[in-house]
């Protein structure tokens, strides 16, 4: 039998955010890879004796290095089981997606990729924020806040420049960085602000503030990741679109 190789986006949180196909490809396979973002109900959907490995990681502890999970995944397939590798959000935003996948390739391993809702959209969602809006929007723009090296830097200069909505994402522990870099070069102190936590969860958690102070309000809040940082007038609508946060509070 021939191994294949699933690269799933589960969505953002809520179990229900996954697609038809993703849900297929959880209920088919021989051994499921997992990431931390992922919905750990997803996993019941699995066969009885599916393997399950978590590969997760924390932004500084790594369980399992890339090279590794990319050996796991074409060990798995090359022993002919259906591999299900589980990603949070959509494998291709900043979830390592495109190098699994050319790693399958060169490995001449079949595979397909399932899109999934990412949290950089799905997640402003349930917090009540369109990622794009007639008045307050017309682009949208998503950002790593976490580079490769440390003294990399983003291209600040053409960022303020820009008047769509700005998202970053593993921003938290450069946070204060991301601010004072936005207005230093010319981003509206007055600009609204929220930080996500845990969106599409029950326990997420937002909080909304004008740029120059959304660094203290997160300190005084212990925001933690994993968060969404929104940047742009969008995050106004929040009062009227926050269906999420006011339905689980009734
Ligand atoms: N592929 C994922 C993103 C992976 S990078 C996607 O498309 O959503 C991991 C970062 O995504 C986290 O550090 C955080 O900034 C963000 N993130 C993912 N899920 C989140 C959630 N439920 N709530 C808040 N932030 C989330």
């Amino acid at each position: 039998m021939k191994g294949k190789v699933y690269l799933v986006g589960a969505g953002p949180g809520d179990y229900k955010l996954i697609t038809l196909k993703g849900l297929e490809a959880i209920r088919e396979a021989d051994v499921i890879v997992y990431d931390r973002l992922i919905n750990e109900e997803l996993l019941k959907e699995a066969k009885k004796n599916c393997e399950m490995v978590y590969v997760g990681k924390k932004s500084n502890q790594h369980t399992m290095k890339q090279e590794d999970i990319n050996t796991l995944l074409v060990k798995e397939a090359r022993e002919g089981k259906i591999v299900t590798r589980l990603k949070g959000g959509d494998p291709y935003v900043f979830g390592r997606g495109g190098e699994e996948g050319i790693v399958l390739y060169s490995n001449n391993i079949e595979f397909e990729v399932v899109p999934g809702i990412t949290s950089s959209i799905g997640g402003l969602c349930y917090a009540g924020i369109p990622i794009t809006h007639r008045d307050h929007a017309s682009s949208f723009h998503v950002f790593t806040g976490h580079l490769k090296n440390d003294d990399e830097e983003l291209e600040w200069d053409s960022m303020v420049k820009l008047n769509g909505t700005l998202v970053f994402l593993m921003g938290m522990s450069n946070l204060e960085k991301i601010v004072s870099r936005l207005i230093e070069y010319g981003k509206d102190p007055n600009t609204p602000v929220a930080i996500i936590n845990w969106a599409t969860t029950p326990n997420q958690y937002t909080i909304t503030e004008r740029l120059d102070q959304i660094y203290q309000l997160a300190q005084e809040k212990n925001i933690k990741p994993p968060s969404l940082i929104v940047i742009g007038d969008v995050v106004k609508c929040r009062e009227q679109l926050n269906f999420f946060e006011n339905k689980t509070l009734s």
